[in-house]
């Protein structure tokens, strides 16, 4: 016996039908003479009815939740349709059930969502443990669906537009993208190591130098990172380099594959093209090279105003950063978006109230002087609130970035969803003050703007970058750059991050040597696959689209790893280890 149809698939159309399904029991429900079962499959679940004249109904009574289950039976219209459920102008009138398998009675439900019911949240570990069980939830599953409609939608569309998939290696030589490395030792010769790649960076150009002209990955990376809010060690990038572009043709094919995907796997229409804002504007208005545009609550920059006001603090500060807020904020919210401001490294929140006769408390005093104009400046109303943050433009504007952001949740103004936009023009460098050297925003293949290429030397801080961000919703969801492609500028970038000819030689010789041999121009760009999925279902963390994730330790409580090896495998390895004491 054979299965015919999924339970989630059956209708009225199937209504008189010998059917045979498998599954699991959902749920079991006995009515004193009728045993009713729900059998789920990945597809939906479907009522089963066992008469007390069934030969089903002896197996039906002894089934529970979550056993597996072969059943045979004729599809009936439902007397009392469900209108819950796909299914639920039908049932299926037993004629035989058949345990396959038992099963323990699981740590946490998981029969909620299949029945158009709310599911309740297991503690996150405990999941993570149970996995597999984790994973038979409906919106588990629908995550996962979700997932591979969305590589289908990159593959279908990449296909079309010329690319080819290549799998470039996993064991290999360090990759930088700003992260450590996780190494892997070679057992042939003690104190060799492998690395496995933080992105597919040099293997992507490189496929660039020997003619592919179009390449794409749907690519998994490892970067040892500090484990910071929602990463993972390892995780997925949508990888493509392209060559003979310019920095317009890689956005322009990227819109069309991001909204080919919206379309595919969201049914969203994306409107194309989507905003282009250069860095430097967006830490100006919105405090972030990543800005949420789901809401305005931009800034202004007021600084002129105050260069002669005698107030000491606005009139000698580099910025000072104004924001409206369309609303008379109390005492303890301010206290609270102040915190917010400081934790940025801001010296402090200043604040007024705009009232129907001028400006009242906190530095209302001191922006007198200057009332009219500054009222004008920010197009404040009489029941607004002012805020202000003073310094440096990088703190002054990030630390009212953070505060915009946080007025966001206090004012519910997250609207529902997807605002994508690209920053662009990002500066190529950045001081690194504990090193005490320049180093690179994105990575040290991206190419310097050709405009500012006298000041790479003079003025490296001013240099722009032809790299490029994708921000959806305040997040960073991809990041590329038209590359460096010829090796003399190549060297001259790794001297000016501090790279010495050896480190040169030894760390990047192949690939400055690949350079040499006719590179063409390129570029590229990765999308971070779990981020976006993230955000495309309203996940609050990207381990919610993976199948399988670590826990915020890194660590993967379903298998136990990392773990510790048997010396014997250690001393194959010739390593020892050294406990932290
Ligand atoms: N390799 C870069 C990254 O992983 C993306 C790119 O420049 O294409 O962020």
């Amino acid at each position: 016996m054979r299965r015919t149809h999924y339970a989630g698939s059956l209708r009225e159309a199937h209504a008189g039908e010998e059917v045979v399904l498998e599954g699991w029991v959902n749920r079991r429900r006995d009515l004193g003479g009728l045993i009713f079962l729900d059998l789920r499959d990945r597809e939906g679940l479907v009522q089963l009815v066992a008469h007390p004249e069934s030969p089903a109904y002896r197996e039906a009574e002894r089934v529970r939740s979550e056993w597996v289950v072969r059943a045979q039976g004729v599809v009936r219209l439902r007397p009392e349709p469900n209108p819950r459920l796909a299914t639920g102008r039908v049932e299926v009138e037993l004629k035989a059930l058949e345990v396959l398998a038992e099963a323990k009675t699981p740590p946490f439900p998981v029969d909620a969502g299949w029945r158009g019911e709310e599911e309740k949240e297991a503690a996150e570990e405990l999941r993570l443990k149970y996995r597999y069980l984790d994973l038979r939830r409906k919106r588990m599953q629908d995550h996962l669906r979700l997932r591979h409609r969305v590589v289908k939608a990159i593959w279908d569309f990449l296909d079309r537009e010329g690319f080819i998939q290549v799998e470039t290696p996993f064991l290999t030589k360090s990759t930088p993208e700003g992260a450590r490395d996780f190494l892997v030792p070679y057992r042939q010769e003690p104190g060799l190591f492998y690395a496995l790649p933080q992105s597919p960076q040099l293997f992507k150009q490189m496929l660039m130098v020997a003619g592919l002209d179009r390449y794409f990955q749907i690519a998994r990376c490892f970067r040892d990172e500090d484990l910071r809010a929602d990463r993972q060690p390892d995780f997925t990038q949508m990888d493509l380099e392209m060559s003979f572009v310019e920095v317009e043709d890689i956005l322009e094919l990227n819109e069309r594959l991001m909204a080919h995907v919206f379309r595919e796997a969201l049914g969203v229409e994306l409107s194309l093209p989507l905003p282009r804002l250069p860095y430097g504007e967006a830490l100006e208005r919105f405090g972030s090279d990543k800005p949420d545009l789901r809401f305005g609550l931009e800034m202004v920059e007021v600084g002129l105003l105050f260069k002669e006001s005698g107030f000491a603090l606005f009139q000698e500060a580099e910025r000072v950063k104004a924001l409206r807020v369309p609303k008379a904020l109390s005492r303890k919210e301010i206290a609270l978006l102040e915190e917010e401001a400081r934790r940025k490294g801001a010296g402090g929140l200043a604040w007024a109230r705009v009232e129907e006769g001028g400006l009242a408390g906190g530095v209302a005093r001191h922006l007198e002087p200057v009332r009219e104009a500054l009222l004008k400046a920010t197009e404040a109303e009489a029941g607004d609130t002012l805020l202000f943050v003073a310094g440096p433009l990088r703190v002054a504007a990030e630390a009212m970035g953070a505060v915009r952001l946080l007025l966001a949740d206090l004012l519910g103004l997250k609207r529902e969803g997807f605002r994508f936009l690209w920053v662009v023009d990002f500066p190529l460098l950045e001081w690194d003050g504990e090193r005490g050297g320049w180093t690179y925003m994105h990575h040290p293949f991206t190419s310097p703007h050709p405009e500012d290429l006298p000041l790479l030397e003079t003025d490296p801080g001013r240099v722009r970058a032809l790299a490029y961000d994708l921000v959806l919703n305040g997040v960073e969801v991809g990041g590329g750059s038209i590359r460096i492609h010829d090796p003399g500028l190549q060297a001259r970038m790794f001297r000016l991050l501090g790279i010495g000819e050896e480190e040169q030689r030894e760390k990047f010789g192949f690939f400055l040597e690949a350079l040499s041999y006719g590179a063409p121009p390129h570029g590229g760009i990765a999308w971070g696959l779990d981020r976006l999925l993230a955000l495309m279902t309203g996940s609050p963390s990207i381990r919610e689209v993976i199948a399988f994730p670590k826990n915020k330790e890194g660590k993967d409580p379903l298998t136990g790893a990392p773990s510790s090896i048997p010396e014997g495998q250690l001393a194959e390895l010739g390593l020892k280890v050294i406990r932290r004491g």
